[in-house]
Protein backbone atom coordinates (compact mmCIF):
# COMPACT_ATOMS: atom_id res chain seq x y z
CA UNK A 1 0.00 0.00 0.00
CA UNK A 2 1.40 3.54 -0.72
CA UNK A 3 1.49 5.18 2.88
CA UNK A 4 -0.63 8.40 3.25
CA UNK A 5 0.90 11.79 3.72
CA UNK A 6 -0.91 12.56 6.40
CA UNK A 7 -0.53 8.76 8.17
CA UNK A 8 3.47 9.34 8.04
CA UNK A 9 3.82 12.76 9.13
CA UNK A 10 1.47 11.64 12.57
CA UNK A 11 4.18 9.18 12.73
CA UNK A 12 6.73 11.42 12.96
CA UNK A 13 4.91 13.89 14.54
CA UNK A 14 4.30 10.83 17.43
CA UNK A 15 8.41 10.34 17.27
CA UNK A 16 9.00 13.94 17.74
CA UNK A 17 7.17 13.47 21.18
CA UNK A 18 8.79 10.12 22.55
CA UNK A 19 12.19 11.90 21.20
CA UNK A 20 11.01 14.95 23.97
CA UNK A 21 10.01 12.45 26.49
CA UNK A 22 13.00 10.03 26.46
CA UNK A 23 15.27 13.59 26.63
CA UNK A 24 13.33 14.63 29.87
CA UNK A 25 14.45 11.56 31.46
CA UNK A 26 18.37 11.55 29.52
CA UNK A 27 18.19 9.60 26.81
CA UNK A 28 16.94 10.35 23.44
CA UNK A 29 15.72 8.44 20.36
CA UNK A 30 18.43 6.92 17.61
CA UNK A 31 17.17 6.96 14.22
CA UNK A 32 18.69 5.28 11.58
CA UNK A 33 17.79 4.70 7.62
CA UNK A 34 17.85 1.60 5.35
CA UNK A 35 17.64 -1.91 5.71
CA UNK A 36 16.07 -2.41 9.23
CA UNK A 37 18.39 -6.27 9.67
CA UNK A 38 21.68 -4.37 8.70
CA UNK A 39 20.79 -1.20 10.38
CA UNK A 40 20.03 -3.36 14.32
CA UNK A 41 23.18 -5.53 13.26
CA UNK A 42 25.34 -2.27 13.21
CA UNK A 43 23.50 -1.05 16.31
CA UNK A 44 24.12 -3.98 18.06
CA UNK A 45 27.60 -3.98 17.58
CA UNK A 46 28.41 -0.09 18.10
CA UNK A 47 26.68 -0.40 21.30
CA UNK A 48 27.29 -4.53 22.87
CA UNK A 49 23.77 -4.37 23.43
CA UNK A 50 22.95 -8.09 23.77
CA UNK A 51 18.89 -8.00 23.24
CA UNK A 52 16.87 -6.06 20.98
CA UNK A 53 13.48 -5.57 22.01
CA UNK A 54 10.19 -4.75 19.47
CA UNK A 55 7.01 -5.49 19.85
CA UNK A 56 5.55 -8.69 17.84
CA UNK A 57 3.60 -7.17 14.59
CA UNK A 58 1.25 -9.86 12.23
CA UNK A 59 1.10 -8.24 8.74
CA UNK A 60 3.34 -9.95 6.39
CA UNK A 61 5.83 -7.33 5.33
CA UNK A 62 6.44 -7.02 9.44
CA UNK A 63 6.61 -10.94 9.54
CA UNK A 64 9.48 -10.85 6.77
CA UNK A 65 11.05 -8.15 7.97
CA UNK A 66 11.53 -9.50 11.72
CA UNK A 67 12.21 -12.48 10.38
CA UNK A 68 15.68 -11.04 8.29
CA UNK A 69 15.92 -9.27 11.70
CA UNK A 70 15.98 -11.85 13.71
CA UNK A 71 18.96 -13.64 11.52
CA UNK A 72 21.84 -10.78 12.60
CA UNK A 73 20.54 -9.40 15.74
CA UNK A 74 19.51 -10.93 18.87
CA UNK A 75 15.89 -9.89 18.45
CA UNK A 76 13.15 -10.85 21.10
CA UNK A 77 9.51 -9.97 19.81
CA UNK A 78 7.02 -9.26 22.81
CA UNK A 79 3.76 -9.12 22.67
CA UNK A 80 1.68 -5.87 23.01
CA UNK A 81 0.23 -5.36 19.51
CA UNK A 82 -2.79 -7.04 20.78
CA UNK A 83 -3.81 -7.87 24.60
CA UNK A 84 -4.03 -11.15 23.94
CA UNK A 85 -1.78 -12.58 21.31
CA UNK A 86 -3.49 -13.90 17.64
CA UNK A 87 -2.08 -17.56 18.61
CA UNK A 88 -3.64 -17.57 21.95
CA UNK A 89 -7.29 -17.14 21.13
CA UNK A 90 -8.21 -20.66 19.89
CA UNK A 91 -10.64 -23.12 19.61
CA UNK A 92 -10.61 -25.91 22.12
CA UNK A 93 -9.36 -28.01 19.90
CA UNK A 94 -6.58 -25.75 18.47
CA UNK A 95 -8.46 -24.47 15.62
CA UNK A 96 -8.48 -20.68 14.64
CA UNK A 97 -11.87 -18.92 14.96
CA UNK A 98 -13.26 -17.34 11.57
CA UNK A 99 -16.53 -15.96 13.06
CA UNK A 100 -16.56 -13.22 15.69
CA UNK A 101 -19.05 -14.15 18.62
CA UNK A 102 -17.48 -17.30 19.55
CA UNK A 103 -13.65 -15.70 18.96
CA UNK A 104 -15.10 -12.92 21.36
CA UNK A 105 -16.58 -15.44 23.82
CA UNK A 106 -13.42 -17.04 24.04
CA UNK A 107 -11.34 -14.05 24.60
CA UNK A 108 -13.42 -12.97 27.47
CA UNK A 109 -12.72 -16.25 29.19
CA UNK A 110 -9.15 -15.21 29.47
CA UNK A 111 -7.72 -13.47 32.32
CA UNK A 112 -8.73 -9.71 32.15
CA UNK A 113 -6.32 -6.97 31.48
CA UNK A 114 -5.71 -5.31 34.92
CA UNK A 115 -4.61 -1.78 36.03
CA UNK A 116 -1.72 -2.85 37.73
CA UNK A 117 -0.11 -4.49 34.22
CA UNK A 118 0.16 -1.27 32.86
CA UNK A 119 3.39 0.76 32.92
CA UNK A 120 1.76 4.46 31.90
CA UNK A 121 4.30 7.98 31.51
CA UNK A 122 3.33 8.37 35.30
CA UNK A 123 5.00 4.93 36.35
CA UNK A 124 7.83 6.04 34.83
CA UNK A 125 8.14 9.77 35.89
CA UNK A 126 10.87 9.18 38.51
CA UNK A 127 12.89 6.87 36.44
CA UNK A 128 15.73 7.81 34.50
CA UNK A 129 17.27 6.33 31.59
CA UNK A 130 20.97 5.62 31.64
CA UNK A 131 22.79 8.08 29.99
CA UNK A 132 22.46 8.18 26.36
CA UNK A 133 25.13 6.92 24.62
CA UNK A 134 26.89 8.48 22.21
CA UNK A 135 25.45 6.87 18.92
CA UNK A 136 24.73 9.07 15.27
CA UNK A 137 21.17 9.70 14.30
CA UNK A 138 19.54 10.80 11.99
CA UNK A 139 17.18 14.10 12.53
CA UNK A 140 13.40 12.30 12.43
CA UNK A 141 12.29 14.30 9.05
CA UNK A 142 10.02 17.30 9.39
CA UNK A 143 8.09 16.69 5.98
CA UNK A 144 5.31 15.60 5.61
CA UNK A 145 4.07 18.41 7.30
CA UNK A 146 0.37 17.66 9.37
CA UNK A 147 -2.19 19.77 7.61
CA UNK A 148 -4.15 21.92 10.03
CA UNK A 149 -7.06 20.11 9.06
CA UNK A 150 -6.12 16.89 10.80
CA UNK A 151 -7.51 17.13 14.24
CA UNK A 152 -5.26 14.28 15.76
CA UNK A 153 -2.24 15.87 17.37
CA UNK A 154 0.06 13.18 17.45
CA UNK A 155 2.18 11.82 20.73
CA UNK A 156 1.00 9.66 23.77
CA UNK A 157 -0.14 12.80 25.96
CA UNK A 158 -2.81 13.42 23.59
CA UNK A 159 -3.95 9.96 23.28
CA UNK A 160 -4.03 9.92 27.43
CA UNK A 161 -5.80 12.76 27.59
CA UNK A 162 -8.78 11.32 24.89
CA UNK A 163 -8.85 7.96 26.82
CA UNK A 164 -9.28 10.19 30.18
CA UNK A 165 -12.00 12.31 28.22
CA UNK A 166 -14.01 9.57 26.67
CA UNK A 167 -14.19 6.93 29.80
CA UNK A 168 -14.38 9.72 32.37
CA UNK A 169 -11.41 7.88 34.02
CA UNK A 170 -8.40 10.18 35.09
CA UNK A 171 -4.91 8.85 33.77
CA UNK A 172 -4.09 7.77 37.47
CA UNK A 173 -7.41 6.80 39.10
CA UNK A 174 -9.90 3.71 38.05
CA UNK A 175 -13.34 5.84 39.31
CA UNK A 176 -14.74 7.05 36.56
CA UNK A 177 -16.87 10.53 36.84
CA UNK A 178 -20.05 9.29 35.32
CA UNK A 179 -21.55 9.68 32.57
CA UNK A 180 -19.38 10.35 30.04
CA UNK A 181 -18.99 9.18 26.29
CA UNK A 182 -18.65 5.65 27.16
CA UNK A 183 -21.45 4.83 28.59
CA UNK A 184 -23.66 6.72 25.66
CA UNK A 185 -21.41 5.34 23.27
CA UNK A 186 -23.98 2.34 22.49
CA UNK A 187 -26.42 4.65 21.68
CA UNK A 188 -24.32 6.71 19.69
CA UNK A 189 -21.89 5.63 18.39
CA UNK A 190 -23.68 5.23 14.71
CA UNK A 191 -24.48 8.91 14.39
CA UNK A 192 -22.43 10.83 11.88
CA UNK A 193 -23.38 13.87 13.20
CA UNK A 194 -22.13 13.58 17.12
CA UNK A 195 -18.59 12.97 18.48
CA UNK A 196 -19.80 9.96 20.00
CA UNK A 197 -16.97 7.54 19.70
CA UNK A 198 -13.00 8.23 21.25
CA UNK A 199 -11.24 8.63 17.93
CA UNK A 200 -8.31 6.96 19.12
CA UNK A 201 -7.91 4.93 16.43
CA UNK A 202 -4.52 6.68 14.76
CA UNK A 203 -3.30 6.28 18.50
CA UNK A 204 -3.97 2.69 18.73
CA UNK A 205 -2.33 2.41 15.43
CA UNK A 206 1.29 3.41 16.29
CA UNK A 207 1.12 2.29 19.58
CA UNK A 208 0.77 5.93 21.53
CA UNK A 209 -1.59 4.23 23.40
CA UNK A 210 -2.09 0.26 24.15
CA UNK A 211 -5.06 -1.74 23.40
CA UNK A 212 -4.41 -2.79 26.90
CA UNK A 213 -4.43 0.61 28.67
CA UNK A 214 -8.05 1.24 26.56
CA UNK A 215 -9.50 -2.08 27.43
CA UNK A 216 -8.63 -1.70 31.07
CA UNK A 217 -10.19 1.69 31.29
CA UNK A 218 -13.53 0.09 29.33
CA UNK A 219 -13.47 -2.83 32.11
CA UNK A 220 -13.78 0.47 35.05
CA UNK A 221 -15.85 2.50 33.12
CA UNK A 222 -18.37 -1.10 33.20
CA UNK A 223 -17.89 -1.24 37.07
CA UNK A 224 -18.32 2.15 37.47
CA UNK A 225 -21.73 2.99 35.66
CA UNK A 226 -23.82 4.89 37.27
CA UNK A 227 -26.93 2.82 36.35
CA UNK A 228 -28.13 -0.43 34.10
CA UNK A 229 -28.66 1.92 31.22
CA UNK A 230 -25.07 3.03 31.00
CA UNK A 231 -23.36 -0.59 31.21
CA UNK A 232 -23.70 -1.60 27.41
CA UNK A 233 -22.09 1.54 26.35
CA UNK A 234 -18.65 0.33 28.05
CA UNK A 235 -19.60 -3.05 27.18
CA UNK A 236 -20.22 -2.17 23.34
CA UNK A 237 -16.35 -0.14 23.11
CA UNK A 238 -15.01 -3.20 24.89
CA UNK A 239 -16.12 -5.48 21.82
CA UNK A 240 -15.14 -3.10 19.31
CA UNK A 241 -11.52 -3.24 20.62
CA UNK A 242 -12.13 -7.20 20.66
CA UNK A 243 -13.39 -6.57 16.24
CA UNK A 244 -9.86 -4.68 16.46
CA UNK A 245 -8.11 -8.02 17.87
CA UNK A 246 -10.35 -10.35 15.28
CA UNK A 247 -9.02 -8.54 12.61
CA UNK A 248 -5.62 -8.61 13.77
CA UNK A 249 -6.33 -12.88 14.31
CA UNK A 250 -7.37 -12.86 11.00
CA UNK A 251 -4.25 -11.41 9.16
CA UNK A 252 -2.26 -13.34 11.12
CA UNK A 253 -3.78 -16.86 10.33
CA UNK A 254 -4.59 -16.09 6.78
CA UNK A 255 -2.05 -13.28 4.90
CA UNK A 256 -3.85 -14.49 1.90
CA UNK A 257 -6.51 -11.84 2.73
CA UNK A 258 -4.90 -8.95 1.22
CA UNK A 259 -4.87 -10.15 -2.10
CA UNK A 260 -8.07 -12.00 -2.03
CA UNK A 261 -11.34 -12.79 -0.71
CA UNK A 262 -11.37 -15.13 2.62
CA UNK A 263 -14.68 -17.16 0.92
CA UNK A 264 -13.20 -18.66 -2.04
CA UNK A 265 -16.86 -18.61 -3.70
CA UNK A 266 -16.68 -15.19 -3.62
CA UNK A 267 -13.08 -14.52 -5.52
CA UNK A 268 -14.83 -14.29 -9.04
CA UNK A 269 -17.33 -11.59 -9.25
CA UNK A 270 -17.93 -9.77 -12.59
CA UNK A 271 -16.90 -6.25 -11.33
CA UNK A 272 -17.59 -3.38 -13.31
CA UNK A 273 -15.25 -1.29 -12.14
CA UNK A 274 -15.51 1.59 -14.02
CA UNK A 275 -12.90 4.62 -13.80
CA UNK A 276 -15.02 7.68 -14.14
CA UNK A 277 -17.43 6.19 -11.08
CA UNK A 278 -14.24 4.99 -9.03
CA UNK A 279 -13.00 8.98 -9.69
CA UNK A 280 -16.48 10.24 -8.37
CA UNK A 281 -16.22 8.25 -5.34
CA UNK A 282 -12.86 8.91 -4.73
CA UNK A 283 -13.77 12.92 -5.38
CA UNK A 284 -17.34 12.80 -3.13
CA UNK A 285 -18.58 13.75 -6.68
CA UNK A 286 -21.33 10.74 -6.33
CA UNK A 287 -24.34 12.76 -5.94
CA UNK A 288 -25.45 11.20 -2.59
CA UNK A 289 -24.83 13.77 0.27
CA UNK A 290 -23.67 11.24 2.47
CA UNK A 291 -20.92 9.52 0.58
CA UNK A 292 -19.72 13.03 -0.77
CA UNK A 293 -19.62 14.35 2.58
CA UNK A 294 -18.11 11.27 4.14
CA UNK A 295 -15.24 11.34 1.31
CA UNK A 296 -14.59 15.01 1.94
CA UNK A 297 -14.32 14.00 5.66
CA UNK A 298 -11.59 11.07 4.94
CA UNK A 299 -9.38 13.16 2.42
CA UNK A 300 -9.11 16.50 4.47
CA UNK A 301 -8.80 14.98 7.95
CA UNK A 302 -7.32 11.81 7.29
CA UNK A 303 -10.07 9.76 9.40
CA UNK A 304 -13.99 8.70 8.76
CA UNK A 305 -16.73 7.55 10.80
CA UNK A 306 -17.33 3.80 11.37
CA UNK A 307 -20.57 4.38 10.08
CA UNK A 308 -19.65 6.25 7.44
CA UNK A 309 -16.98 3.58 6.14
CA UNK A 310 -19.22 1.60 6.01
CA UNK A 311 -21.64 3.18 4.16
CA UNK A 312 -19.20 4.84 1.50
CA UNK A 313 -17.55 1.03 1.23
CA UNK A 314 -21.20 -0.84 0.73
CA UNK A 315 -22.11 2.40 -2.00
CA UNK A 316 -18.34 1.44 -4.04
CA UNK A 317 -19.48 -2.51 -3.97
CA UNK A 318 -22.67 -2.57 -4.07
CA UNK A 319 -23.99 0.32 -6.05
CA UNK A 320 -21.05 0.81 -8.09
CA UNK A 321 -20.22 -3.02 -8.37
CA UNK A 322 -16.22 -1.70 -8.27
CA UNK A 323 -13.91 -4.26 -6.58
CA UNK A 324 -13.63 -3.80 -3.03
CA UNK A 325 -9.73 -4.01 -2.74
CA UNK A 326 -9.91 -0.96 -4.73
CA UNK A 327 -11.45 1.24 -2.36
CA UNK A 328 -8.99 -0.71 0.04
CA UNK A 329 -6.19 0.76 -2.04
CA UNK A 330 -8.15 4.20 -1.39
CA UNK A 331 -8.34 4.34 2.15
CA UNK A 332 -4.44 3.23 2.84
CA UNK A 333 -3.94 6.00 1.37
CA UNK A 334 -5.60 8.40 2.85
CA UNK A 335 -6.46 7.02 6.35
CA UNK A 336 -4.44 8.16 9.17
CA UNK A 337 -5.49 5.12 11.46
CA UNK A 338 -4.72 3.12 8.20
CA UNK A 339 -4.62 -0.51 9.42
CA UNK A 340 -3.68 -3.29 6.93
CA UNK A 341 -6.15 -5.67 9.35
CA UNK A 342 -8.73 -3.34 10.18
CA UNK A 343 -9.24 -1.96 6.96
CA UNK A 344 -9.52 -5.22 5.25
CA UNK A 345 -11.78 -6.73 7.44
CA UNK A 346 -13.93 -3.49 7.27
CA UNK A 347 -13.87 -3.92 3.57
CA UNK A 348 -14.61 -7.23 3.30
CA UNK A 349 -16.99 -7.47 6.09
CA UNK A 350 -18.67 -5.18 3.85
CA UNK A 351 -18.59 -6.31 0.82
CA UNK A 352 -19.84 -9.58 2.48
CA UNK A 353 -16.70 -11.81 1.10
CA UNK A 354 -15.61 -12.13 4.36
CA UNK A 355 -14.91 -13.68 7.57
CA UNK A 356 -18.58 -13.12 8.84
CA UNK A 357 -21.27 -14.10 7.67
CA UNK A 358 -22.63 -10.86 6.39
CA UNK A 359 -25.26 -11.46 3.94
CA UNK A 360 -24.42 -10.31 0.59
CA UNK A 361 -27.37 -9.44 -0.31
CA UNK A 362 -27.82 -6.93 2.73
CA UNK A 363 -27.21 -3.75 0.70
CA UNK A 364 -26.90 -0.40 2.57
CA UNK A 365 -29.58 1.94 1.27
CA UNK A 366 -27.41 5.24 1.76
CA UNK A 367 -30.22 7.83 1.91
CA UNK A 368 -32.09 5.49 4.61
CA UNK A 369 -29.01 5.40 6.37
CA UNK A 370 -28.33 8.75 6.20
CA UNK A 371 -31.65 9.78 7.29
CA UNK A 372 -31.38 7.39 10.46
CA UNK A 373 -27.17 8.52 11.96
CA UNK A 374 -27.84 12.05 10.75
CA UNK A 375 -31.03 13.38 10.78
CA UNK A 376 -30.80 16.65 10.82
CA UNK A 377 -27.63 16.49 8.03
CA UNK A 378 -25.85 18.42 9.90
CA UNK A 379 -22.88 15.85 9.09
CA UNK A 380 -23.70 16.22 5.11
CA UNK A 381 -23.78 20.22 6.13
CA UNK A 382 -20.10 20.52 7.46
CA UNK A 383 -18.53 18.73 4.65
CA UNK A 384 -20.66 19.78 1.82
CA UNK A 385 -21.24 24.07 2.35
CA UNK A 386 -22.76 24.02 -1.19
CA UNK A 387 -25.38 21.95 0.57
CA UNK A 388 -25.78 24.34 3.50
CA UNK A 389 -29.21 25.68 2.82
CA UNK A 390 -30.96 22.55 1.30
CA UNK A 391 -34.13 21.95 3.59
CA UNK A 392 -33.86 19.09 6.02
CA UNK A 393 -36.44 17.01 4.18
CA UNK A 394 -34.60 17.17 1.28
CA UNK A 395 -30.63 17.20 2.57
CA UNK A 396 -30.23 13.23 1.75
CA UNK A 397 -31.29 13.29 -1.81
CA UNK A 398 -31.65 16.67 -2.65
CA UNK A 399 -32.45 15.56 -6.56
CA UNK A 400 -35.94 15.29 -5.29
CA UNK A 401 -36.10 18.93 -4.68
CA UNK A 402 -38.65 20.31 -6.74
CA UNK A 403 -36.47 23.41 -8.67
CA UNK A 404 -38.06 26.54 -7.24
CA UNK A 405 -36.53 25.11 -3.73
CA UNK A 406 -33.29 24.50 -5.48
CA UNK A 407 -33.08 27.86 -6.27
CA UNK A 408 -34.33 29.10 -3.06
CA UNK A 409 -31.66 26.54 -1.41
CA UNK A 410 -28.77 28.30 -4.08
CA UNK A 411 -28.23 24.32 -4.83
CA UNK A 412 -29.39 23.51 -9.00
CA UNK A 413 -28.78 20.11 -9.23
CA UNK A 414 -26.33 19.36 -11.70
CA UNK A 415 -24.83 22.81 -11.74
CA UNK A 416 -24.32 23.37 -7.79
CA UNK A 417 -24.15 19.85 -6.79
CA UNK A 418 -24.13 16.34 -8.84
CA UNK A 419 -26.86 14.63 -9.59
CA UNK A 420 -26.55 10.37 -8.51
CA UNK A 421 -24.45 8.83 -10.41
CA UNK A 422 -26.19 5.78 -10.39
CA UNK A 423 -29.79 4.92 -9.33
CA UNK A 424 -30.05 2.60 -5.95
CA UNK A 425 -32.81 0.14 -7.08
CA UNK A 426 -31.41 -0.11 -10.20
CA UNK A 427 -27.81 -0.94 -8.63
CA UNK A 428 -29.16 -3.37 -6.34
CA UNK A 429 -30.72 -5.24 -8.76
CA UNK A 430 -27.17 -5.20 -10.77
CA UNK A 431 -25.23 -6.39 -7.69
CA UNK A 432 -27.48 -8.74 -6.75
CA UNK A 433 -26.97 -10.91 -10.12
CA UNK A 434 -23.23 -10.44 -10.01
CA UNK A 435 -22.96 -11.67 -7.09
CA UNK A 436 -25.22 -15.01 -7.86
CA UNK A 437 -23.10 -15.10 -10.84
CA UNK A 438 -19.60 -15.48 -9.23
P1 LIG B 1 -14.19 3.71 18.63
O1 LIG B 1 -15.59 3.44 18.22
O2 LIG B 1 -13.97 4.59 19.79
O3 LIG B 1 -13.52 2.27 18.90
C1 LIG B 1 -12.34 2.12 19.70
C2 LIG B 1 -11.26 1.40 18.92
O4 LIG B 1 -11.68 0.08 18.59
C3 LIG B 1 -10.92 2.05 17.60
O5 LIG B 1 -10.02 3.12 17.78
C4 LIG B 1 -10.31 0.89 16.84
O6 LIG B 1 -8.96 0.67 17.18
C5 LIG B 1 -11.13 -0.29 17.33
N1 LIG B 1 -12.24 -0.56 16.40
C6 LIG B 1 -13.46 0.01 16.41
N2 LIG B 1 -14.24 -0.51 15.44
C7 LIG B 1 -13.48 -1.43 14.81
C8 LIG B 1 -13.73 -2.31 13.72
N3 LIG B 1 -14.93 -2.37 13.09
N4 LIG B 1 -12.72 -3.11 13.30
C9 LIG B 1 -11.51 -3.08 13.91
N5 LIG B 1 -11.23 -2.26 14.95
C10 LIG B 1 -12.20 -1.45 15.40
N6 LIG B 1 -10.04 0.96 11.82
C11 LIG B 1 -8.73 1.24 11.90
O7 LIG B 1 -8.20 1.40 12.99
N7 LIG B 1 -7.95 1.32 10.76
C12 LIG B 1 -8.48 1.15 9.52
O8 LIG B 1 -7.75 1.22 8.52
C13 LIG B 1 -9.88 0.88 9.42
N8 LIG B 1 -10.46 0.74 8.19
C14 LIG B 1 -11.80 0.46 8.11
C15 LIG B 1 -12.39 0.28 6.86
C16 LIG B 1 -13.76 0.00 6.74
C17 LIG B 1 -14.38 -0.20 5.37
C18 LIG B 1 -14.55 -0.10 7.90
C19 LIG B 1 -16.02 -0.39 7.80
C20 LIG B 1 -13.97 0.06 9.16
C21 LIG B 1 -12.61 0.35 9.29
N9 LIG B 1 -11.99 0.54 10.55
C22 LIG B 1 -10.64 0.78 10.63
C23 LIG B 1 -12.75 0.33 11.81
C24 LIG B 1 -13.41 1.58 12.40
O9 LIG B 1 -14.11 2.28 11.43
C25 LIG B 1 -12.42 2.52 13.09
O10 LIG B 1 -11.57 1.80 13.95
C26 LIG B 1 -13.15 3.59 13.92
O11 LIG B 1 -14.01 4.34 13.12
C27 LIG B 1 -12.14 4.48 14.61
O12 LIG B 1 -12.79 5.48 15.33
P2 LIG B 1 -12.69 5.54 16.92
O13 LIG B 1 -11.26 5.48 17.34
O14 LIG B 1 -13.48 6.72 17.36
O15 LIG B 1 -13.39 4.18 17.32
Amino acid sequence: FAASEKRLAFLFGGLRALDADLRARGSRLIVRRGDPATELARLVSETGATAVFAEEDVWPYARRRDTAVAALAPLRLTAGLTIHPSDVVRKADGGVYTVFTPYSRAWKALPPPRRSDLLTPQHLASQRLGPAVDLASLPIPDKPVLPASVPFPPGELEALRRLAAFTGLSPRSSVARPPSSVHHYADDRNRMDLEGTSRLSPYLRFGMISARQCAVAALEALASAPNDAARPGATTWLNELIWREFYTAILYHFPNVLQEAFQPELRAIPWSNDPAQFAAWCEGRTGYPIVDAAMQQLVETGWMHNRARMIVASFLVKDLLIDWRWGERFFMEHLIDGDPAANNGGWQWTAGVGTDAAPYFRVFNPTLQAARFDPDGAYVRRWLPELARVPARHIHAPWLMPPDVQRQAGCIIGQDYPAPIVDHATARERVLAAYKTR
